[in-house]
């Protein structure tokens, strides 16, 4: 069946998060330069990152609050780092004022997104917390305006690769699963949840090793192509 939908994935699809996150650590490092010691910038990034992806599992499997999660976070960063003297509440929200700070479209990706909103309707659907990724479209409304379906796993109550999420994409989609393609970089949430679902993914990455039977590519105009 042909391609009649086509929803994208906002973080590190769209959006670089992954630089606005190391460009935060940065930030809170400048910042409380004193407090960190011997811990250069890396290792705050190395010691958040390992610990972010852990509570964002538990979070996602209904294990922590929205609350929790963004609290704990920041208190094992600090834990780890033996680091006593900073408030973990007061370094996430000064965390999330510096991500917001940060955020900018992955090279090529703005154009691309234009590109197929001009042949397809589009979506956006992304996991990751709603007020964040709300700001997000605010900030760059092109998006948002050009959507025609937004799903936030936290306003579902479930996350990619939840297939009630997928599902709940569909229906808003207005399309049967084998016409919606889906594209994102995560292999778990993304390429794993889409064709759980019975849709078509297109899989943004880098990284050749893996599952030679899924559609994949890392210049923008590869999609386009693939589109027709
Ligand atoms: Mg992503």
């Amino acid at each position: 069946m042909p391609i009649r939908f086509v929803y994208f994935d906002l973080d590190d699809t769209l959006l670089d998060h992954r630089r606005a996150e190391r460009m935060a650590l940065a930030d809170l490092y400048e910042a409380h330069r004193a407090h960190f010691g011997e811990h250069d910038l890396e290792v705050l990034r190395t010691t958040y990152h390992a610990h972010n992806v852990v509570v964002w599992r538990r979070y996602a499997a209904g294990a922590l609050t929205k609350a929790e999660a963004k609290h704990l976070r920041f208190a094992r960063t600090l834990d780890a780092l033996g680091l006593t003297t900073l408030d973990p509440d007061a370094l996430s929200d000064e965390y999330l004022a510096c991500y917001a700070r940060h955020w900018a479209f992955i090279d090529g990706a703005q154009a691309a997104f234009h590109a197929v909103a001009d042949r397809l309707p589009v979506g956006i659907l992304t996991n990751g917390f709603v007020e964040v990724q709300r700001a997000k479209l605010e900030r760059f409304p092109d998006l948002r305006d050009r959507a025609q379906a937004v799903v936030i796993s936290e306003e579902v109550g479930h996350l990619k690769p939840h297939p009630k999420l997928f599902a709940h994409a569909a229906a808003a989609a207005g399309a049967p699963p084998e016409a919606l393609l889906y594209v994102g970089d995560s292999y778990p949430s993304d390429v794993e949840g889409a064709r759980g679902a019975g849709w078509d993914v297109a899989w943004y990455t880098a990284d050749g090793s893996r599952d030679a039977a899924v559609f994949r590519f890392h210049d923008w105009n590869d999609l386009l192509a693939r589109l027709g």
